[in-house]
């Protein structure tokens, strides 16, 4: 299927074909036909599916253009307004239907002057009400979408919410989007929108299935050297750390950077222009690494992140599934490993039952698993280096002095010493530790784990390097650095 089945208004698909789309997305071949057919509809689909076209497209192209508000779109937060708001802009500009983005913290007189041209309003809660309240404007749109509705539920947004609608013409088509359905989102969806039709992705779906979803387990006391050394280990080009608070957020960006990482933090304390700027120079590719909490970082939308990492797992699943939407985006892989104890097992078994995703258990690398991986890829980098007439002039002076493989020997090693590896061999459970930890839970039925789990299991891998190969008990070292622990339930 593409897009041409839908059979839009040529300059709709124009645009289509200007943004590169072929393919429709598994939402967006489901939403489609029923937004076109002019019925109300509900959306469940997993973040990073595409759901902005999926109601944006037929929106559009059922849109008569020329003056007024014909389409509100209202979004949980200012980043996400302006991330909607350029897609929709790219998907009307060549019909001429501009968009307007209307958020807090910037001077109502330009907002007023957009939505003056406007044909499509993208909007966070706050400040719809405050226009539509403050009768600064009065619109009558057709279209109404709730976009990541879940997102607004936690954020004291539902009454917002439910008082736009009053400002609302009752005729109208109203679409809401979702990457999950908890309770009050269906309750929601009962009140404002009339006999939906439900759309639901399947749930082998609903985690984006290009997303290979791993966890290590260690002690708490472990967490940040599991992280810099899994961080060592994958050497990803551009990643998301999460974590629960922003003092975490702070401490790891300080750390992070001390190990020599361009990496920033992001958090709601933050100045909104600040969190621009950060977010950019993460785009453009300035930064590698973002240390994030769930609120900055919701439906960020960056193309080219290879790998979310959780610090901390979420308190819940939602934020789990938000989380590592951020990996994986438009047809891309994406890697998520999450970092846990023993207590935190029970929120990894929640979490594969509410996605439906497999989370592997694995062992985290030692360090001359580390090694290998830097020299092979230090090899590799020497065999592609293209050679430089300022090479070519050092070797020829040191020539005087030393033979060419004394100098071969000494460069190779001024460049090992980017493969050193800091910190005590073994981080974190063995496959071995990992195993009875399921047994344990599957044992305990129910009952509380922590009080048991804990115990017998801390290793010695507090005192450095070697040297503790059998702490596991079986396998020794070949089990551990295999990383291939499997999960068990
Ligand atoms: P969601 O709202 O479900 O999180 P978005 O609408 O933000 O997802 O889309 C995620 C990314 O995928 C965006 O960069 C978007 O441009 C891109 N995208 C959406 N649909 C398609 C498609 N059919 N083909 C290629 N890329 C797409
Ligand atoms: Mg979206």
């Amino acid at each position: 299927m593409t897009f041409q089945d839908f059979n839009f208004k040529a300059n709709l698909q124009k645009s289509i074909d200007d943004a590169g789309f072929k393919e429709p997305s598994p939402i967006q071949k489901d939403a489609i036909p029923v937004v076109l057919s002019g019925k109300d509809m509900v959306g469940q689909a997993q973040t990073g599916t595409g759901k902005t076209a999926a109601f944006g497209l037929p929106m559009i192209n059922m849109m008569k253009g020329g003056s007024g508000v014909e389409a509100v779109v209202i979004v949980p937060t200012r980043e996400l307004a302006m991330q909607v708001s350029d897609e929709l802009f790219r998907f009307g500009k060549n019909s001429g239907m501009y968009t307007a983005t209307v958020y807090g913290g910037q001077s109502y007189n330009m907002q007023l002057r957009n939505i003056e041209r406007a044909s499509i309003i993208v909007a966070t809660p706050g400040r719809l009400i405050d226009l539509l309240k403050g009768k600064k404007i009065d619109i009558k749109p057709s279209f109404v979408v709730l976009d990541e509705a879940d997102e607004m539920l936690d954020m004291v947004f539902l009454d917002d919410i439910k008082e736009i609608f009053t400002f609302l013409p009752k005729e109208r088509q109203t679409l809401l989007f979702s990457a999950t359905m908890p309770p009050a989102i269906k309750k929601l969806a009962q009140n404002i929108l009339k006999e939906p039709e439900f759309i639901t992705v399947t749930k082998s779906e609903m985690t984006n299935s290009k997303i290979t979803q791993s966890f290590y387990v260690v002690d708490e006391y472990e967490r940040d050297d599991a992280l810099i050394r899994l961080y060592d280990f994958k050497s990803p080009d551009k990643s998301i750390i999460f974590c629960r608070t922003k003092k975490e957020v702070d401490r790891l960006s300080t750390f992070l950077v001390s190990k020599g990482h361009m990496a920033k933090g992001l958090h709601g304390d933050m100045e909104q222009r600040q969190r621009e700027e950060v977010i950019r120079s993460f785009k453009k590719g300035a930064l590698d690494v973002l240390i994030a909490t769930d609120v900055a970082a919701r439906g960020l939308d960056v193309n080219d992140v290879s790998h979310v990492f959780n610090y901390h797992l979420p308190f819940d699943s939602e934020s789990y599934v938000h989380r590592i939407g951020r990996t994986g985006r438009a047809g891309k892989e994406g890697v998520a490993i999450s970092i846990v104890t023993p207590h935190e097992f029970r929120m990894i078994q929640k979490i594969q039952h509410v996605t439906g995703g497999k989370m592997e258990a694995k062992v985290i690398p030692n360090i001359d698993s580390v090694k290998e991986k830097k020299t092979s890829s230090l090899k590799s980098k020497i065999s592609e280096q293209k050679v430089f007439d300022s090479g070519i002039a050092i070797v020829e002076s040191l020539k005087e002095e030393f033979d060419l493989s004394t100098i071969a020997f000494k460069l190779a090693s001024i460049l090992s010493d980017s493969t050193f590896v800091k910190g005590n061999n073994y981080i974190g459970k063995s496959e071995i530790d990992i195993k009875k930890l399921f047994e344990r839970l599957k044992d305990d039925k129910g009952g509380d784990s922590r009080g048991r789990g804990r115990g017998g299991y801390r290793g010695g891998n507090r005192n450095g390097g070697g040297g503790n190969r059998n702490r596991s008990g079986g396998g020794g070292n070949r089990n551990r650095s295999g990383g291939g622990g499997r999960r068990r339930d």
